[in-house]
């Protein structure tokens, strides 16, 4: 079955998780009805590396207007030919939490299996930021006033 990112707005969690088509998902943390969220299908062995990419944005990520903007940025070089490794690199500076992801650049050259891995990071990455974007702007936060 495939995954699928989900967004609960009861506990505001993402999540992904396996969804039937046309179903609506619950939130694995609460129960309650989950989002799905616009973005790629994965598998199940993507489940760890989804939270990892979750916590990361969520323990960084700290206003709407940071999240806009890497969102944009992530869009634009996504309809580029720059390299996962690129864009991962620049991400860095605002998402330190994404550190986790940099062994699979210590590849040299960088195989397959690692640039496949970067590339759902990345996606996982849009998708979970634009996400919590929009939480942000729906409560705004004191860091946001002094960004
Ligand atoms: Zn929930």
């Amino acid at each position: 079955m495939a995954y699928v990112p989900v967004q609960c707005s009861a506990c505001e969690a993402h999540h992904l998780q396996p969804v039937e088509p046309g179903a609506v998902p619950n939130c694995r943390s609460c129960g309650r009805p989950a989002t799905v969220l616009p973005g790629a299908t994965y598998s199940a062995a993507d489940v760890d590396l989804f939270d990892r990419v979750d916590a990361a944005v969520r323990s960084d990520l700290r206003s709407a207007r940071s999240g806009q903007r890497l969102a944009a940025e992530l869009l634009r070089a996504a309809s580029t030919s720059e390299s996962p490794e690129s864009i991962l690199l620049r991400m860095l500076d605002d998402l330190p939490g994404l550190r986790f992801l940099l062994p699979a650049l210590s590849v040299r050259p960088t195989g397959r299996e690692h640039r496949s891995l970067l590339a759902r990071s990345l996606g996982m990455l849009l998708t979970i930021v634009a996400a919590r974007t929009r939480q942000l702007e729906r409560t705004p936060t004191p860091l946001d006033v002094s960004a």
